[in-house]
């Protein structure tokens, strides 16, 4: 995949601490897009957008799927992000026309569109296997969420820095982020410069949309050497297809089938890229018969 964005690993302190830090304005860009998201609906989509792609940094090639999810009570509804091994990403949102005051603060009120009560949930997929695991929601910002998230799971120290940066007509110009985690056996004092390189690291999406790379926002972070990864490209591609949908909709009950071919055909929208698959009455009348 040809793109700007990308997701790079780093370890130093021998191992002990590990980091992964992704950059995701392209394809948050194209999410904000094609569901016509309001800023701070774009800008909730791509937080998860980046928590999917540090989550599964440690997948196999072959791994599967991850899927991070919001499910709270904010206006926003329901919010999905899901990554592919090869980097492909896709992300829906059930509310995407949400609008808030900026907060105090001066940011996006993503906590309040997300809600404070509800679950953030890490889903994993692949071709033998499935696990999910879920925390609550503590401030619905999805940064703060994504860090309970990870010290709940793995009960290790953990750092996350992310943001997005979303003009007022929408346009995304910066998302990403950073996080980082300490191994068991790693120095105190090492986490501690660590911690405190994490609160310098402050407007993470400003510095994205400056044009800063992963490595050099790594460097102010990690003590040397580190080890860096090689760049692993991310892009926003949906993998939903027509033979998919038709098998879903050849699955449902004759009766339900019968009721859309009388109604002359069916047209099923992708959640994800918004694509619309039409079948006519006949294709479903084949469908119905097991021909197609
Ligand atoms: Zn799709």
């Amino acid at each position: 995949m040809i793109g700007t964005d990308y997701r790079i690993r780093a370890t130093a302190a021998g191992g002990l601490l590990r980091t992964v830090a992704v950059i995701a304005t392209d394809a948050v860009e194209r999410a904000q897009q094609i569901h016509r998201a309001w800023p701070v609906a774009a800008a909730a989509m791509g937080r998860l957008m980046t928590c999917a792609a540090m989550v599964s940094a440690d997948i196999k090639q072959d791994g599967g799927r991850m899927t991070v999810e919001v499910d709270g009570d904010g206006p926003v509804g329901r919010v999905v992000a899901e990554i592919q091994p090869n980097g492909a990403m896709r992300a829906r949102i059930q509310n995407p026309s949400v609008d808030l005051p900026i907060t105090p603060e001066g940011k996006l009120a993503v906590g309040q569109a997300v809600g404070q009560h509800g679950v953030f949930r890490v889903l994993h997929e692949d071709a033998e296997e499935w696990y999910q695991s879920q925390v609550a929601l503590k401030t619905g910002e999805i940064g703060d969420d994504f860090l309970h998230y990870l010290v709940q799971s793995e009960q290790i120290p953990s750092a996350v820095s992310l943001g997005v940066l979303v003009r007022s007509d929408g346009t995304v110009i910066g998302a990403g982020g950073v996080m980082v985690q300490a191994l068991p056996g790693c120095p105190a004092e090492i986490i501690d410069s660590v911690s405190q390189g994490f609160e310098n690291l402050t407007q993470i999406s400003r510095r994205l949309a400056d044009g800063d790379n992963l490595e050099s926002l790594i460097r102010e972070v990690l003590p040397e050497p580190i080890f860096l990864y090689p760049r692993e490209s991310l892009a926003w591609h949906c993998w939903c297809e027509r033979t998919t949908i038709a098998h879903t909709l050849g699955s449902l009950p004759r009766q339900d089938l019968g009721a859309l071919i009388a109604d002359g055909g069916a047209e099923v929208t992708c959640h994800f890229c918004r694509t619309a698959y039409r079948f006519s009455a006949s294709q479903l009348r084949r469908l119905r018969d097991g021909v197609e």
